[in-house]
């Protein structure tokens, strides 16, 4: 019988990971014979790891908080698009060589276009945040052609980096790069996005006001655990349109999930074991 192969999420921490559920159900009901394991890291353990995968029969990864970054030096093949992006949340082993890839912008456009029946063409949108998820998000925004995007992070920085990295690339999207929350002009978007983390801890508080928040508005939180942050709460308050994370994590891994196995994701399935 031909020997297992292995799946697997990289982070650290990341023992509290909902992916193994997920793609275990999908490999059982597909008869392939794999296992997606939990691979919890050290940074300093990181490059040993990376570098004995095919040693240790591991076929492909999903990569999590703190690595997506840091991991694209490791990656033998990438595509321009994930270049662009700068984070890698996938990992193929083929033949010995590394391809990274990123599922996540393109998971999270898939749950708000076939879920939510929102299309982001002509559109006003606001992120805060612009970090790893951010990144990803962004882009595959801006190939749908919205009309303005504005994004706002307490990192400088980053926000500076993206900013001008989307501008270069996409100079048909009218870019505001928000020095606070009020100058997002939610007011005049359709969609709102919390890509931080402000919202997993239970004294987190809704990064945007109760006056930002209009009927309308469709209000994206990524987390998804807790089910309903305050964001969420407020936003179903005031009459908007709200959606948590857990539609994202079911699509960019059922992106992970095709790239690995070449075979279409059994979607019933995989929500299922998610919910
Ligand atoms: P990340 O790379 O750390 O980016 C988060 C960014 O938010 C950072 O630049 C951070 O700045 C900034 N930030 C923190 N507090 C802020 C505040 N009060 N106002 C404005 N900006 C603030 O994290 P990530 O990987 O992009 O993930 C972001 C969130 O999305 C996490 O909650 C993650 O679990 C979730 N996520 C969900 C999915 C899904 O499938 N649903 C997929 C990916 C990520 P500092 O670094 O200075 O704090």
């Amino acid at each position: 019988m031909e020997k297992s192969h292995f799946y697997g999420v990289l982070g650290f921490p990341a023992k509290h990971s909902l992916s193994p559920l997920m793609h275990n159900a999908a490999f059982r009901e597909l008869k392939i014979n794999a296992s997606y394991r939990i691979f919890e890291k050290k940074p300093e353990e990181l490059k040993v790891f990376l570098q004995t995968l095919v040693q240790q029969n591991i076929f492909g990864l999903n990569v999590t908080v703190p690595y997506k970054e840091e991991v694209v030096a490791f990656i033998d093949r990438i595509s321009n698009e994930t270049k662009l992006i700068g984070a890698v949340n996938t990992i193929k082993v083929f033949d010995g060589i590394l391809e990274g890839y990123n599922t996540d912008g393109e998971g999270f456009l898939d749950h708000i276009k076939k879920d939510l029946g929102f299309d982001p063409k002509d559109k006003n949108i606001a992120i805060i945040g612009a970090g790893g998820a951010a990144r990803s998000i962004a882009v595959n925004l801006c190939k749908m052609k919205p009309k303005f995007m504005s994004i706002y992070d307490v990192d400088k920085r980053k926000l500076e980096a993206l900013a001008s990295h989307l501008k270069e690339n996409f100079p048909g999207v009218g870019f505001i790069q928000a020095s606070s929350i009020e100058e997002l002009n939610i007011g005049s978007c359709s969609l709102l996005i919390n890509a931080t983390p402000v919202g997993m801890k239970e004294d987190d508080p809704s990064l945007v006001a109760e006056k930002f928040i209009h009927e309308g508005l469709l209000v994206y939180d990524l987390i998804y655990n807790p089910k309903e942050t305050k964001l969420l709460k407020l936003a179903k308050e005031k009459g908007a349109s709200a959606s948590n994370g857990l539609g994202m994590l079911l699509y960019q891994g059922m992106l992970s999930f095709q790239i690995w196995t070449g075979k279409a994701a059994p979607k019933e399935v995989m929500q299922r074991a998610l919910l």
